[in-house]
């Protein structure tokens, strides 16, 4: 049976317990230990998935199909633990779970309460899969005392108490306000946080203090004192260079040691870092910079793309050089000419979005890529504009695009390329779509074979000619066209095994344009960086060699 650490935050949100959570999980494994982390979301939205990226940033896609919490991103990009559906929740599926068993009359007639049947609800989603791992991490969103957060902490109080003694720990991440005018750091935000969390029923075991200043002894001690917790349990957080310092810092402060200690695990296991200290190694000491253009459309707000922007790092990481990522509104495209703008990156990435606005310009930023032989990474969407673009310039169907445009427009204005898939092989199934249907899980989503051409760029890249990656979309690319570009100098590298799905394509003759359907940047990790954007990176590297 699993131990369970649960992860809280208080004071102010943002205080980054996913980055705690994840490097926690990665310290733990560094001791020998398997883990799983686990999401619970208190908003009422039933998954992400129908989120705006301007609203809660990047839906990151698990392998078997789950929309959820970018958080779970980190946690694979720290662990390497591939993570489920069944490792993030919110209160809305929790609500609608409860709903549907009742219109079942699961409950036989009685009358339906946020205790007991919200609760062992979200007890019964604690407690899947506990037997295949040493240590469970459910980190809980949100700070303690929101409203919607209650049955959440309500449960957990139930299920530390009815679990065995020391089976469950509690860490809570706070802040340590420094008052200039007094030049002190103020430690009652988190004497109140941890009274709050008192009220309900828990008592942290572990203090995570975030804060900008260095914490003195004697503040350590008193928050010890007055939030009940040991002295050595007191974790500073400061702030980091990078996040994937984070693993290190937390060890040098002693946050694994206090957790094994809070368990009574003695002794504890010695630890082994090599991992992150190759990766520090990496992140600290690059030989040359890249700059690399991401020209997209939710440009204004950086988790909105959080895990390209991992992966671009990673990708840095596995040539040491610095990827510097530039964001650009792709429709500034639409009025002014590219190449002013282009002119400084070494290459130029169009990552995935939905819907039409700002597509134009991301098709002359593919096409400005193709001719000046820029290397080229287009993802998901970033594919399929540069599919419209080869049609459009090089096999003269000049009005060339995207059903998915004309769907939103209400009116056929396109040559459709990209068309809507009503039909399509899941494992052994047939998955089906209707035009209307939902906006919530109508995607193909999650992971799906690719098989690539030997021979080809692609091929090369991975040193396979069968991949894995993830998926999160609606369209496709037309197999109709596949000869006609083909013949135009555009390669379809890449196909789904049955042959009906383009994957992957790429520009011959070009020494790197590969547009793909999936997401690689959501397997990226900072110790495995995804061969796609290695190489991507190195390209972009030999680019600048050129200048
Ligand atoms: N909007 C496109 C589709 O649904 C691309 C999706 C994406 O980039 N994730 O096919």
């Amino acid at each position: 049976m699993a131990r369970y650490i649960f992860i809280t935050g208080g004071v102010v949100s943002s205080l980054g317990k996913g980055l705690a959570s994840a490097a926690l999980g990665a310290l733990l494994q560094a001791r020998g230990y398997s883990v799983r982390l686990r999401k619970l979301d208190p908003y009422l939205n039933v998954d992400p998935g129908t989120m705006s990226p301007f609203e809660h940033g990047e839906v990151f896609v698990t392998d078997d199909g789950a929309e959820t919490d970018l958080d779970l991103g980190h946690y694979e990009r720290f662990t390497g633990v591939s993570a489920r559906k069944t490792d993030s929740i919110s209160s809305g599926r929790i609500y609608s779970n409860v709903l549907e068993k009742e219109r079942r009359g699961d409950y036989l007639g009685k009358t339906i309460q946020v205790v007991p049947h919200v609760t062992n609800e979200i007890k019964d989603f604690l407690r899947i899969g506990e037997e295949e791992t040493d240590f469970m991490l459910c980190e809980i969103g949100g700070t303690v005392g929101d409203i919607e957060g209650l049955p959440f902490f309500e449960a957990i109080r139930q299920f530390i108490h009815e679990r065995p003694r020391g089976e469950c720990i509690l860490m809570h991440l706070t802040l340590l306000p420094y008052l200039a005018a007094s030049g002190e750091l103020k430690t009652k935000p988190t004497q109140h946080s941890v009274k709050e969390l008192q009220s309900i029923g828990l008592a942290p075991d572990v203090l995570v203090c975030r804060s900008e200043h260095p914490i003195p002894e004697r503040e350590r001690e008193k928050i010890a004192l007055f939030c009940n917790v040991r002295a050595d349990a007191v974790i500073p957080a400061y702030d980091l260079k990078t996040i994937y310092e984070a693993p290190l810092a937390y060890h040098r402060a002693g946050l694994d040691q206090a957790v094994l200690n809070a368990f009574g695990i003695e002794p504890a296991p010695k630890p082994n870092l090599t991992r992150w200290e190759d990766v520090m190694d990496r992140i600290t000491n690059p030989e040359g910079e890249v700059r690399v253009a991401v020209v997209g459309k939710y440009t204004q707000l950086e988790d909105a793309y959080k895990s390209i922007a991992e992966a671009l790092t990673h990708g840095g990481m596995a040539n040491r050089v610095k990827v510097r990522a530039e964001w650009i509104d792709s429709e500034i495209f639409e009025k002014e000419d590219p190449a002013p703008h282009l002119e400084r990156f070494q290459a130029i990435l169009v990552p995935g979005g939905f819907g039409e606005r700002g597509t134009e310009g991301k098709i002359k930023a593919a096409r400005y890529a193709r001719e000046k032989q820029i290397p080229y990474l287009g993802i998901c969407l970033g594919m399929q504009m540069a599919v419209i673009e080869a049609a459009r310039n090089l096999a003269g169907l000049s009005d060339a695009g995207s059903e998915e445009f004309d769907h939103e427009a209400g009116a056929k204005r396109f040559t459709p390329v990209v068309y809507l898939l009503k039909e399509w092989v899941q494992g052994n199934h047939v998955v089906a779509r209707k035009l209307g249907d939902d906006k919530g899980g109508t995607m193909r989503l999650g992971a799906y074979d690719a098989a690539l051409v030997p021979g080809s760029k692609v091929a090369e890249v991975y040193g396979t000619t069968r991949i894995e990656e993830r998926h999160r979309h609606r369209y496709e690319v037309d197999t109709q066209f596949k000869d006609k570009l083909e013949s135009c100098g555009l390669v379809f590298s890449g196909m789904s095994p049955d042959g009906r799905l383009p994957e992957i394509v790429e520009v011959k003759g070009h020494p790197w344009y590969i547009g793909v359907q999936f997401h690689p940047e959501l397997k990226s990790k900072p110790f495995e960086p995804h061969p796609l954007f290695a190489d991507f990176v190195r390209a972009a590297r030999d680019v600048s060699r050129l200048v």
